[in-house]
């Protein structure tokens, strides 16, 4: 299973102060780069993946690995493959216990934002591994849409068993670090990504424009 090598692990004051639409004030602008100088020093973000062979598909679930995915939805997008890329990414562990540190709102807010970064470093990191292997893959992910609730995190995880990435799914289906993220990679005719059938206006993370249709 090949663990990502993340080369770009730091964050540069421009990366955190453009997220924040900081400029001007000093105050602020001196806790974050002290946070950010903490931070790069022992930031250590994780992305995994697997390569999975699709064993049984049925309308209301699909087999990943031996593991049963109880969605329907699931099934029909990945229902013409036999090959699958299942993943996950994280902060890290270490940043998570860093920001732990850090009760004042303002500053709680600050380290989220960076983690929420350094996650981001790899994804860019674990995208970049997987177009070697097929450029342009769809991904589907487990929490986001109706069609895969989050529930969907312990079957995922359950075919991801034996990654060391240091991610835990609660009995809420929560992943910790709670920046951390996780789903599939898959190939398909027309490209998708959850975003085009989830309504959220204003969300930072959107890959793709919202369709007008949901997921059922
Ligand atoms: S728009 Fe945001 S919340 Fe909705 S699926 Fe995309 S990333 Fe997730």
């Amino acid at each position: 299973m090949p663990y990502i090598d993340i080369k770009e692990n730091t964050v540069a004051p421009g990366e955190i102060l453009r997220k924040l639409r900081l400029e001007d004030d000093p105050d602020d602008m001196e806790l974050i780069e002290d946070m950010l100088n903490e931070a790069n020093g022992i930031a250590s973000p994780k992305a995994y993946y697997k390569e999975s062979r699709i064993d049984d598909v049925y309308f209301d679930r699909i087999v990943i690995d031996g593991v049963a995915v109880m969605s329907g939805f699931a099934a029909s997008k990945l229902k013409d493959c036999t090959i699958v890329y299942p993943y996950c990414s994280s902060c890290g562990t270490e940043l998570e216990e860093w920001s732990k540190a850090y009760t004042d709102p303002v500053e709680s807010y600050f380290a989220d934002q960076i983690k929420e970064l350094f996650l981001y470093k790899a994804m860019a990191a674990l995208k970049k591994e997987i177009s070697l292997i097929s450029p342009g893959l769809s991904s589907l992910n487990p929490g986001s849409l109706k069609g895969w609730p989050v529930s969907g995190q312990k079957e995922l995880f359950a075919i991801l068993k034996g990654c060391d990435c240091g991610i835990t799914v609660t009995d809420s289906f929560l992943l910790l670090p709670v920046k951390s993220a996780s789903g599939i990679f898959f190939k398909s005719a027309e490209h998708f990504e959850n975003c085009e059938l989830c309504p959220m206006k204003n969300c930072p993370n959107r890959r793709a424009p919202f369709s007008g249709r949901l997921s059922v």
